[in-house]
């Protein structure tokens, strides 16, 4: 018998087969100008969801051009508009939760109790940005004896946006939603993987009343698509989630052109547990943080540095609870963990477990993918590794996967040492009860967001982003603003002055 949400995913796949899934270009429906299509299948059975136009340089130009115009308006349009504007975005986004869930489930192998909250999550993206765009103008007053100087910020104009397969709405609208608040205007270029949701999210903001223009959505490759859009003329910055290296190409690509970037890159994160800490609820916030979202999360700790007092107690807990992971369909309400986002991602992740046996470390419970039913699918069992060093590849290299790799410390200098072994610095956890040293740890580990006796919360105002190979800038509140906006210094004088008179008698 099918359940409802399989119910409602065999609907919305009906409508996406028949039309398939097509740019968005000043508010227009529109397939490439090379007709170029490629084929999306489900990681979940390896189905065709449907085919999605494959853009390229030319449709970035025409995406771009109509993004510059609707500039004109978008940009001078009164805050208390665009603020009425993106709090209805976010009331469509709500009308079509149920869906977005089953599509971006179906479409990523993300199961649904996840995927339900990120659409939610999305349209709360767009309130809080709706309210924060009366503000997106303020500025400073710094007078001076005989000036007074301020400034305003005004919207740098048309910018790109590109965005990963990991968690595709819920990244989208915590991009986009900050620009289109400052009174920027906006080409998203989604990832090929995961195309689905986008035109939903598209589609709700054109209902809400958002002017031809002002949102163009590119489909394609990030070799075609991606870095037409990074070399375009038109598009002042490029806000970029993705892979460390294709951060760098983003970097090169955008050189001629003076791009402004902000880079959301990979992580190898560590959770450090002392032997002083609540340890059940740390085993909960380990858990979580590694294997909710199918470990496809760029801030997941995924290198436990765990107390040796505490170590063997740990670990076998740890173990039952990873080996007692729900894996399935991603439809299943009850599921855990469900197929990863590709068969090429299933087999990277698949190939780590492979060589964490060869640099000598143990695997204490998955590492293969599952047999019977589930064999049809990306599926990974949930992984959990000890015995790993920071020399290992699978100690220091970004697996994004159900992969957990855990070390052994005995002191607080030799966790330290350990957390700042890896190129990377998005996020570290912290565990302890004690007050001193959580901030002393705190202080010292490289990461650009440290959690203290907690698992990742997001609060919206604070500053997001990742330090060394994990990013560059911050999103979130008024970081968002700054990064999309432009400070520009008005020097008034009082008339009281004097002005060096060259040439005069
Ligand atoms: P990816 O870098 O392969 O692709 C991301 C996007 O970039 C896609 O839309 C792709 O088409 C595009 N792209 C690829 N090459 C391009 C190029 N040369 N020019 C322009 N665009 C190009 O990343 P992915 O595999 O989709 O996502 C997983 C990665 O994202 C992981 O490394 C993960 O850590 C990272 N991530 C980071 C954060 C963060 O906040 N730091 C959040 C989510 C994901």
């Amino acid at each position: 018998m099918l359940t409802k949400n399989e119910k409602l995913l065999s609907k919305e796949l009906r409508k996406i087969k028949k039309t398939g899934i097509k740019n968005i270009i000043d508010g227009k429906l529109l397939g490439s100008s090379s007709r170029k299509t490629f084929e999306n299948h489900s990681p979940v059975d390896g189905k065709l969801i449907c085919s999605v136009t494959s853009g390229n340089e030319k449709d970035i130009d025409k995406a771009a051009k109509s993004a510059h115009k609707a500039f004109e308006t978008w940009s001078k349009i009164g805050h208390k508009e665009r603020k009425s504007i993106l709090h209805k975005v976010a009331d469509q986004i709500e009308k079509y939760a149920d869906e977005i869930a089953v599509l971006e489930s179906y479409d990523t192998g993300q199961p649904i109790r996840f995927t339900k909250k990120s659409a939610l999550r999305g349209a709360a993206n767009f309130r809080y940005f709706a309210d924060k765009a009366i503000d997106a103008q303020n500025g400073l007053s710094t007078p001076d004896t005989h000036h007074v100087n301020f400034t305003m910020r005004q919207p740098i104009g048309p910018v790109g946006v590109i965005t990963p397969w990991n968690a595709p709405f819920m990244l989208s609208t915590w991009k986009i939603a900050p620009a289109l608040a400052t009174g920027c205007t906006v080409v998203h270029k989604p990832a090929e993987f995961s195309p689905v949701t986008a035109n939903i999210l598209s589609k709700a903001a054109h209902e809400a009343g958002l002017p031809n223009g002002v949102w163009n959505t590119i489909h394609g490759f990030g070799e075609s698509a991606g870095k037409a859009l990074t070399e375009h003329t038109l598009i002042k910055a490029i806000a970029f989630v993705g892979e460390t290296s294709t951060g760098s190409h983003i970097m090169r690509q955008g050189a001629d052109t003076l791009k402004r970037v902000h880079f959301e890159l990979g992580g190898k994160n560590p959770v450090i547990v002392f032997d002083d800490a609540d340890l059940d609820r740390a085993l909960d916030a380990v858990v979580f943080m590694k294997y909710s979202l199918n470990g496809q999360r760029c801030t997941s700790s995924s290198r436990l540095i765990l107390h040796e007092k505490v170590y063997n107690k740990f670990v076998k807990k740890l173990t039952e609870r990873v080996a007692n992971i729900k894996v399935g369909n991603p439809l299943d309400p009850n599921t855990e963990v469900g197929p990863l986002i590709h068969p090429s991602h299933q087999e990277k992740v698949l190939s780590y477990a492979k060589l964490a046996k060869e640099e000598g470390a143990k695997i204490l419970t998955g590492g293969t993918a599952p047999r019977g039913k589930l064999s049809i699918g990306c599926y990974v069992k949930p992984t959990l590794v000890e015995g790993v060093t920071t020399e290992m590849r699978i100690g220091h290299e970004e697996v994004f996967g159900p992969f957990l790799s855990v070390m052994k410390f005995k002191t607080e200098a030799q966790a330290i040492k350990i957390a700042n072994s890896v190129r990377y610095g998005l996020t570290a956890y912290i565990w302890t009860k004690d007050t001193s040293k959580a901030h002393r740890l705190a202080r010292d580990v490289e990461a650009g967001m440290v959690w203290i006796n907690s698992q990742n919360v997001r609060h919206l105002p604070t500053p997001f982003g990742g330090v060394k190979y994990s990013g560059i800038g911050r999103d979130g509140g008024e970081y968002s603003f700054d990064f999309y906006m432009e400070t520009k210094n008005i020097c008034v004088a009082y008339g009281t002055h004097s002005i060096p008179k060259l040439g005069a008698k």
